[in-house]
């Protein structure tokens, strides 16, 4: 039965504009159903294109077309089960995030056909690996907890170069970058900002964290998790009150909250996450 109850580190959609993991849940369970269809063709190819002269074509084509749909139906269940409950069946993160590297572009496409907002499943995506990236139960050191800043988050205005060195900022109070250093300073993690996939990457090379907190929108986010796989990620949104990229915000209270919590701290407060 704990298969089928929420995990215990289930979070409040407050944070991810209201969506849900059955978004993903749903979406995903859509996008396998489909390849099975597509699958089946092995099933009864056999009798439509295959030659009869050639008999070991047919068996062979059958073989291939159940072996897919059970592991396909396997990887599927398991990411579910997952998802949901948080528990985790034996292989489980390992087939989670190759398949849903492989099934996220054709439950976008879904998401796209059926006229839902792409953002909305990737704001699932995210909350789905937010929990369980928590699920790990694990504390952090503080020099071991990277929190990865977006550029846009700096004040478009402002003459300071951050890429190189996030200590060139004067602390203005002008953009949140003073107040997340102020929040470094507290808590001895790291704070880098990136401009794009290859500076950050390059920076999880030299800093060499064992878990990151990123800020960023939800299609920079999706495609961090999945690229910093096996690395956990947690993913936080950014506000984007003057539109895209250009002077963003970031929900500071959350924000501590997040880095107290991975950090083990007596503080955190699940509640508010
Ligand atoms: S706090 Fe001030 S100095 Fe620092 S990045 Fe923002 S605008 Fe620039």
């Amino acid at each position: 039965m704990r298969f089928f109850g929420k995990s215990r580190f289930s979070l409040s959609s407050r944070q991810y504009g209201g969506a849900r993991k059955r978004l993903f849940i749903g979406l995903l369970s859509a996008s396998c159903f489909l390849l099975c269809l597509l699958l089946a063709l092995f099933l009864i190819a056999p009798w439509l294109v295959f030659p009869a002269q050639i008999a070991w074509l047919a068996p062979m084509s059958m073989a291939f077309g159940f072996a897919a749909i059970g592991i396909l139906l396997w990887l599927c269940l398991t990411i579910v089960i997952h998802s949901w409950s948080g528990i985790a069946l034996p292989g489980a993160r390992g087939v989670r995030h190759v398949t849903v590297r492989l099934l996220f572009p054709l439950m976008e496409l879904l998401a796209k056909f059926v006229g839902l907002e792409r953002n909305r499943l990737r704001r699932s995506f995210i909350k789905i690996n937010n929990e369980t990236v928590l699920s790990r139960g694990r504390a952090y050191a503080p020099e071991s907890l990277l929190l990865l800043l977006p550029h846009c988050i700096q004040r478009s205005a402002c003459a300071f170069r951050l890429v190189y060195d996030v200590n060139n900022c004067r602390r203005c109070g002008q953009c949140p970058v003073g107040d997340v250093l102020a929040l470094r300073d507290k808590y001895g993690i790291l704070v880098a900002v990136a401009t794009g996939g290859t500076i950050a990457r390059r920076l999880v090379v030299q800093l060499r964290p064992e878990c990151i907190v990123a800020v960023a929108c939800e299609r920079d986010l999706t495609s961090g998790i999945q690229d910093s796989y096996p690395l956990p990620v947690f993913g936080v949104l950014n506000q984007r009150p003057h539109g895209p990229c250009l002077d963003t915000r970031i929900p500071l209270d959350y924000l501590e909250n997040v880095v107290c919590f991975l950090l083990g701290k007596k503080s955190a407060d699940f509640s508010k996450l």
